[in-house]
């Protein structure tokens, strides 16, 4: 299982990236001071870190730097708002491997740290690379769905979508959960967007695989 710091110390931001990835996996831990990241960073097993560059105590950059001078390897992916060219050229000339700019999309961050992740084991992700239900496969690196002897491709979100049922087979999830997962952070809590992406997953994947919970949401059919 990957192990993944998350520096962070905005409250929304941090709970929603540790959500995603516990989703999806991975176990977390979260620092929310730039001395909290160093003392964390240096003295656990991590195999990533997600660093804010606007943590309390100390610019980003310069965390990113005692780490790297302390001959700390592991990828680091920045998270920041600062998303000015200068900024990027600093964090990647502090030993930063990857950059996600704030405002950012959960399955954005994902893929790139699956990528990163598979960059560091030599192509060999340690997680979980297809889930299955009713005769439905995942394809988690391809990112398609095989069903009998067809494949079939589903846009980005409808995959997340997908694969946020998936990993939890038989469990109602609410479609504020679902929202929080798929959508992020910046979602109007009042849509009926789950509820047009489901029906989109049954029309394409079958009508029975995800049923609905009266009152409280939905479950996919274990
Ligand atoms: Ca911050």
């Amino acid at each position: 299982m990957n192990r993944i710091l998350i520096a962070e110390d905005e409250p929304r931001i941090a709970s929603f990236v540790e959500k995603g990835l516990k989703s999806h996996g991975f176990t977390t831990m979260l620092a929310t001071t730039a001395q909290e990241t160093l003392q964390m960073a240096l003295g656990g097993d991590f195999d990533l870190i997600l660093l804010d560059l606007g943590l309390p105590g100390k610019d980003g950059l310069e965390v990113l730097a005692e780490l790297r001078g302390q001959g700390e390897q592991v990828p680091i992916i920045i998270l920041t708002a600062r998303d000015e060219i200068q900024q990027k050229v600093a964090g990647f000339e502090s030993g930063a491997d990857d950059y996600v700019t704030k405002p950012f999309r959960f399955e954005e961050l994902l893929a790139r740290i699956r990528a990163r992740l598979r960059q560091n084991t030599g192509g060999q992700a340690q997680e979980v690379l297809e889930l299955s239900a009713g005769g439905v496969v995942l394809d988690l690196r391809s990112r398609k769905v095989r069903m009998g002897d067809g494949e079939l491709e589903l846009p980005a979100r409808e995959f997340v979508l997908a694969e946020t049922f998936f990993r939890h087979p038989g469990q109602v999830m609410s479609r504020e959960q679902l929202l929080d997962r798929v959508w992020g952070y910046d979602y109007d809590p009042g849509s009926n967007i789950v509820d047009v992406y489901v029906g989109y997953l049954r029309k394409k994947l079958g009508s029975d695989l995800i049923e609905t919970v009266r009152g409280m949401g939905y479950r996919l059919r274990a």
